[in-house]
């Protein structure tokens, strides 16, 4: 967590509201995910805060990257510099994977020269790709168990488990080579027994598809859902790191690569967001706060990622539990209806919330004619 000071010293040099994103922070995360996985090469995802800076930060610690849209990908490309050109289709799936099981024919029409790895998990997508992007490797996104995850993907995409080799054997017989499978169990996963599920389902396809002579696959995407530690009811990383090591060396020989795809994990912890109280009001005898950034801009997480994030003041005093709503004009704009404050704050004042990296500043809109919040970098 960056120091109070800090963050009031930024505020007062950058006006509010500030996107602080710590980037010592970020190389501490990435470290942790290696030094607990150290099979797995992680893939950011590139969603979760696409800002080229941590792109370059996690490039430099050793990351590789899964985007899920052209723009992201030229981020990830174009921020990259070093880049050997001879070897630049190993470069690729070394570094990028293309993670969106469906892509519009032009997306894979300009995908196509740089001989990316994507994933699929239908049929139609085979044509597509066939037609659009032949030279694609392809890993196929398998359904799996998302129970209580706090943002459920199991169905809007996979493949079911008893499809699956069909349709690795339908890639093959279109030309196309299948790299090997991929899966997401949910977004912050607290439930620690979905990846070992997962990973389970996983093998059992594998067998499947060597039994019905298809051996060429080569790599395990166990995806994203890496739970960051929001509270203290969040359990320790090192313990699903335990579980997922036992079951890989257990199902995956080392000849097998295992990729995964962070998203939240690497990025939550790393930004606070800080805000100034722009007006006050008690309604039916509640303390309200109205502050400069809402949902409609860093705080859209508690819409659209299910997430609450605390709001904290920076000076001490007598706490009642206050409302904390955004700029807009929209009544949906509420950060909180119950968050524990002074109720003796005064306009002019600030507010700042921890661990709002995630799905947070990314999904930020123009409504109501307010800008997204300013973006601050610290520990470059
Ligand atoms: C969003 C997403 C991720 C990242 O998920 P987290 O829960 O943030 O780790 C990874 N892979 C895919 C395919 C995604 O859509």
């Amino acid at each position: 967590m960056i120091p109070l000071k800090q963050l009031e010293k930024l505020a007062a040099r950058h006006g509010t509201p500030i996107f602080v994103v710590d980037h010592e922070e970020i190389r501490r995360n990435y470290a942790m995910f290696k030094r607990y996985l150290p099979r797995v090469q992680a893939y950011y995802a590139v969603k979760a805060e696409p800002l080229p800076e941590i792109v370059e930060t996690l490039y430099k610690a050793g990351a590789s990257f899964d985007v899920a849209s052209m723009p992201e990908f030229r981020i990830v490309y174009e921020n990259i510099k070093r880049m050997p050109a001879q070897k630049r289709q190993a470069w690729i799936w070394d570094k990028i994977i293309y993670a969106n099981p469906i892509k519009a024919n032009a997306t894979l029409r300009e995908l196509d020269r740089y001989k990316p790895l994507v994933t699929y998990d239908n049929i139609e997508e085979i044509r597509k790709i066939r037609k659009y992007a032949p030279h694609a490797g392809l890993a196929l996104r398998i359904r799996v168990p998302n129970t209580g995850a706090m943002v459920e993907l199991s169905s809007k995409f996979g493949a079911a488990p008893g499809e699956a080799v069909d349709l690795i054997l339908a890639a093959a017989k279109a030309g196309l080579g299948v790299e090997g499978l991929s899966f997401h169990v949910g977004s912050q996963t607290t439930n620690f027994e979905n990846f070992v599920q997962a990973i389970n389902l996983a093998a059992d396809i594998f067998k499947e598809a060597r039994d019905r002579g298809y051996a060429q696959m080569n790599v395990l995407d166990i995806g994203g859902g890496f739970p960051a530690p929001y509270d203290e009811t969040v359990k320790p990383f090192k313990e699903l790191a335990t579980k997922i090591n036992a079951e890989l060396d257990r199902l995956f020989p080392r000849d097998i690569e295992i990729l995964a795809e962070p998203g939240r994990f690497m990025i939550a912890t790393a930004a606070t967001s800080v805000v100034t109280i722009l007006g006050r009001a008690v309604r039916d005898g509640k303390v309200c706060y109205y502050v400069d950034d809402g949902v409609y801009h860093t705080y859209s997480g508690i819409i659209f990622d299910h997430c609450h994030y605390h709001m904290k003041s920076f000076r001490k005093g007598r706490e009642q539990i206050c409302g904390v709503f955004g700029p807009t004009c929209d009544a949906l704009d509420v950060i909180s209806m119950s968050e524990s404050l002074p109720a003796d704050l005064e306009l002019g004042e600030l507010l700042y919330s921890p661990k709002i990296g995630a799905y947070s500043h990314a999904s930020s809109t123009h409504f109501n004619g307010f800008p997204p919040a300013k973006v601050v970098h610290v520990n470059r």
